[in-house]
């Protein structure tokens, strides 16, 4: 019988090994942390043997084929040895596209993908197909194939993710947009990254679609690079002749060959440039999959929004707080700040990643009346900022963050979170980050 191992008992591990089980395979689990008593019962409940806080190699080093998650990075010692022995190292997507045909609508970028994922989901759910969801947000795709009939997935995929895919391919690919990200993971070479995102077009052909922005710098040179078969839906703010998605006197049109499309882009649910772009990208994929018109208006209207994501929290007298805690990257602070209208107060900090903040420069001095390094280590952000903002203080706690901005904000300005950086310092992660900021807001 051919052994399948799984290294990390998550969300994806544990679903793997699950529809692995199903398919016969002998299956084997092991993480090097703790796993959670929910999946463990998972896998008690199927007899799948696991183990936690070791990785024992004999039982690692024989499998057939290992499923990885994408948290484990490839230069980690025990996944070097399972590449140098020559076994086959593969995501819990790619294993899990093997045994579904239903359609894949799967998303990527450096910025943008759950808003886009979630917002495609809920125009497909809204029109009544029989849609799952999965990849970063949600269940796994894995667990959702082994027990459930879903005709449509919307997945959306991190580089990491498209790292271990080989085989899978989507039937739509959506690449939002390319900026420097996770190159501590890429070696910190730029192309790297590129070419993992670039993965998503894999194994298309004629007959499947790729939405992209069309005006993203990297992927214009890609395009000139590469020899892409798919069929090509570009957005863009301005049309070409070229563009499917766009915009013109105020109205937001989607233009292909079967559909034309317009609504007022002032009823649209998502605000903000960068939010247009989400919309066009998931106006786009549904009109390929024919939902209705209608049915894509609607949702476009009343799509809540995700929690994190430039999410309004609330106004003290009048002074207006925003959580932007998942702009983990300097690009996403760059789309917050720019879609700012008032005098703002920015807390930013964190694990820094290799940022350049000069990306931001331009519109910290035009728009930020102060900087608030909230990180246990500020010395990038200050050897880039000082001298260039007027007040700078650094915190080491969300608390001290808020009071602080509270301080210093003057009536009508917008304290924004949006801190460039991965929250790992000081934060379990982004959303115990942002909730600690709304707490704090609420308790002023
Ligand atoms: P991801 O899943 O790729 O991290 P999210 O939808 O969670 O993307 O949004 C992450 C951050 O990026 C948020 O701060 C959000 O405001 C910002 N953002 C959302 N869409 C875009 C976009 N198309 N381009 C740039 N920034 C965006």
């Amino acid at each position: 019988m051919k052994r399948i191992v799984i290294l990390g008992g998550g969300e994806s591990g544990t679903g793997a090994a699950v529809l692995a089980k199903k398919q016969g395979f002998n299956v084997f689990v092991s993480d090097l942390s703790e796993i959670k008593p929910e999946y463990k019962a998972l896998l008690d409940e199927h007899n799948i043997s696991w183990e936690e806080k070791q990785h024992n190699e004999s039982l690692i080093l024989n499998a057939d084929e290992v499923i990885k998650s994408p948290g484990i990075p490839d230069k980690a010692p025990l996944v070097k040895k399972l590449i140098a022995q020559g076994t086959h190292v593969i995501s819990e997507i790619e294993f899990a596209g093997r045994y579904t045909k239903a359609k894949m609508i799967c998303i990527t970028g450096s910025n943008g993908k759950t808003t886009t994922t979630m917002l495609v989901y809920h125009i497909l759910k809204n029109a009544g197909l029989n849609v799952g969801l999965a990849g970063n947000v949600g269940q796994s795709l894995a667990l959702q194939v082994a027990v459930g009939s879903f005709e449509y997935f919307v997945l959306e995929l991190s580089s990491f993710q498209l790292d271990g895919m080989t085989e899978f391919k989507a039937d739509i690919a959506i690449l939002l947009n390319i900026t420097p990200d996770h190159l501590d993971r890429y070696e910190y070479k730029f192309q790297n990254y590129i070419d993992s995102k670039f993965r998503i077009l894999q194994n298309q052909t004629e007959k499947d679609a790729f939405i992209f922005w069309e005006n993203d710098p990297i992927i214009k040179a890609e395009l000139a690079k590469r020899n892409i078969q798919s069929s090509l839906f570009p957005f863009a703010i301005e049309r070409t002749e070229r563009t499917k998605a766009f915009i013109e006197k105020d109205e937001f049109i989607i233009s292909t060959l079967n559909t034309l499309f317009s609504m007022p882009t002032s009823e649209l649910a998502l605000q903000g440039i960068h939010n247009a772009y989400n919309s066009m990208a998931a106006g786009l994929a549904a009109t390929i999959v024919n939902v209705k018109k209608e049915n894509i208006r609607q949702s476009l209207q009343d799509f809540q929004g995700v929690e994190h994501r430039l999410e309004y929290v609330s106004t003290v007298r009048n002074i207006r707080f925003v959580n932007d805690s998942k702009a983990t990257n300097v690009n996403s602070c760059w789309y917050a700040l720019q879609s700012m209208n008032t005098p703002v107060v920015l807390i930013l900090g964190g694990t820094d990643k290799g940022n350049d903040y000069a990306e931001i420069e331009e519109l910290v001095k035009g728009k930020v009346n102060a900087l608030i390094f909230l990180g246990l280590n500020n010395s990038a952000l200050h050897s880039f900022f000082d001298g260039k903002v007027k007040n700078i203080i650094d915190v080491k706690s969300m608390e001290d963050a808020v009071d602080k901005a509270y301080e210093m904000a003057n009536q009508g300005d917008t304290v924004l979170l949006s801190p460039c950086c991965a929250s790992f310092d000081l934060f379990k992660n982004y959303e115990d980050r942002g909730k600690q900021f709304k707490n704090c807001v609420r308790n002023l």
